[in-house]
């Protein structure tokens, strides 16, 4: 399997090399040359697999460049950090099927992708003799899930940016009790966008990026898509058969997630994914963009669900290609276009091509806060704030005959302000992170200049 990029400027490369280049050296998105496609007869073979046999079944086929026993142990090893015996669940109420995607060391989706993505990166550095320094900025949920990701490893360290004080104290301290010796967690005098500024400041800098081999830890890595198609064919094997399609209702921001939903759908039989319904805050680029043809920057606003709180969705170009018919010179022009404009428009053949493959619904903080209500009255179950977004989205757009598989991306207590608004009581901590507050922690405070953090980086890194 060879992965090329979206604006067809590099020539093609293994799985490997392309885990390792994560963005594209040409500025587009990695993406395999085509996508594998699975039959009846193996799908029926799959249905009474564990979820880290399914796991391997599905990304043997797209990372063909690791031995087969060695990607077992790593996806063995990547799985056995989630305290649920089927990683992600299905729990039924009322006429929705809850996926639970937050059984992993930090109580989000991102974990499935992250715990995969660390123990490759390991992997390949340990067999290339090379090092990755990681540096990143988090509003909360990524840096946590990242350096889960990657603690105690070796031939890795990273260094992650937070503002001081401005993430929920759950956050900050998912980060900062983490003390295994490479990882860095550094308080910046500032603000999210100070500490986004301060990486991208850094990354610019080549010399300094290529002498401590800099890594990133973003949502375009190929290898965190492919871990996230897995679960949609999870739940697919346990409710759907052959007559019967399975729909999947999926809270958006950078559309990475959504897209796996549609890797996945490219790859099994088809109708055993029926619609794939995208569900955005009030920050609705996205929906904006499949219910119009309209694809143009707004200006982010702050929800109770912020993980969803993006502008510029970073996957999004993986699907243009393919709504663009595979054709990576006009991805390329298109995205020239969107960089100089900020805004693309789609005509009407091409809308009818996007209503297709998505449904899109909005939902704002009022609506999210009712259906947390409504559904806790109802099945005596607590949504966090994302996957009520995703759940009030599954209720408006249900078809009565067809499965509706609603993706739980957060456990509610990682969001206990925006529940205890809607259902008047926080929700319960985990037993895992009961300790949370009496555990040791570790964090620089360091002002928010680029000097500052690169002479952190300088004196730190391997
Ligand atoms: C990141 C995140 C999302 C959005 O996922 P995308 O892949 O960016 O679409 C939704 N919910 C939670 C809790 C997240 O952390």
């Amino acid at each position: 399997m060879q992965y090329i990029s979206t604006r067809g400027s590099i020539a093609p490369i293994s799985f490997t090399k392309a885990v390792m280049m994560g963005l594209a050296t040409d500025g587009g998105l990695l993406l395999p040359e085509s996508i594998p496609t699975i039959d009846q007869n193996t799908l029926a073979a799959w249905r009474n697999l564990s979820y880290p046999e399914l796991a391997f079944e599905v990304i043997s086929r797209f990372a063909d460049d690791i031995p087969a026993t060695d990607l077992r142990e790593l996806i063995n090893r990547s799985y056995a950090t989630f305290t649920h015996p089927e990683i992600t669940p299905l729990v039924s109420h009322g006429d929705l099927h809850i996926m639970e995607l937050f059984h992993g060391p930090t109580l989000a989706f991102k974990d499935v992708a992250l715990q995969f993505l660390g123990n490759v990166f390991e992997y390949l550095l340990k067999q290339s003799g090379g090092k990755m320094n990681i540096l990143g900025a988090t509003s909360g949920d990524t840096g946590s899930a990242a350096i889960y990701g990657v603690r105690g490893k070796e031939r890795i360290k990273i260094f992650i940016l937070h503002p001081h004080k401005r993430v929920s104290p759950i956050q900050e301290l998912q980060m900062t009790t983490v003390t295994d010796e490479n990882v860095f967690n550094l308080a910046i005098r500032g603000t999210f966008d100070d500490g986004q500024a301060i990486v991208k400041g850094i990354f610019n800098d080549i010399d300094f990026k290529e002498a401590h081999q800099l890594g990133a830890v973003n949502s375009i890595n190929w290898a965190r898509i492919l871990a996230q198609v897995v679960y949609y064919i999870y739940a697919a094997l346990q409710l759907g058969d052959n007559s019967k399609s399975v729909d999947f209702s999926v809270p958006t921001g950078n559309f990475g997630d959504i897209f796996a939903g549609y890797v996945a759908r490219r790859m099994l039989p088809h109708g055993t994914i029926g619609r794939l319904i995208l569900a955005t805050n009030e920050n609705n680029l996205l929906t904006r963009f499949v219910q119009n043809g309209d694809y143009s920057l707004g200006s982010v606003v702050q929800t109770i669900s912020p993980s969803m709180d993006i502008q510029v969705a970073s996957n999004f170009e993986r699907y243009l290609y393919y709504l663009l018919g595979e054709d990576a010179q006009k991805t390329a022009k298109a995205m020239q276009s969107f960089a100089d404009n900020g805004k693309l428009h789609f005509d009407q053949g091409q809308q009818e091509k996007i209503r297709m493959d998505f449904v899109a619904q909005s939902t704002n903080e009022e609506e999210t806060i009712t259906t947390i209500s409504d559904f806790y009255r109802e099945h005596g179950y607590i949504l966090d704030p994302h996957t009520a977004v995703g759940v009030n989205s599954a209720l408006a757009n249900r078809d009565a005959d067809t499965p509706m598989v609603c993706l739980a991306t957060a456990h509610p207590a990682k969001f206990a302000e925006a529940v205890d608004k809607a259902i008047g009581r926080d929700p319960e901590m985990p037993a895992s992170f009961a300790d949370l507050e009496q555990r040791p922690s570790r964090c620089e405070i360091i002002d928010a200049k680029v000097d500052a953090v690169r002479d952190f980086l300088a004196e730190h890194a391997l």
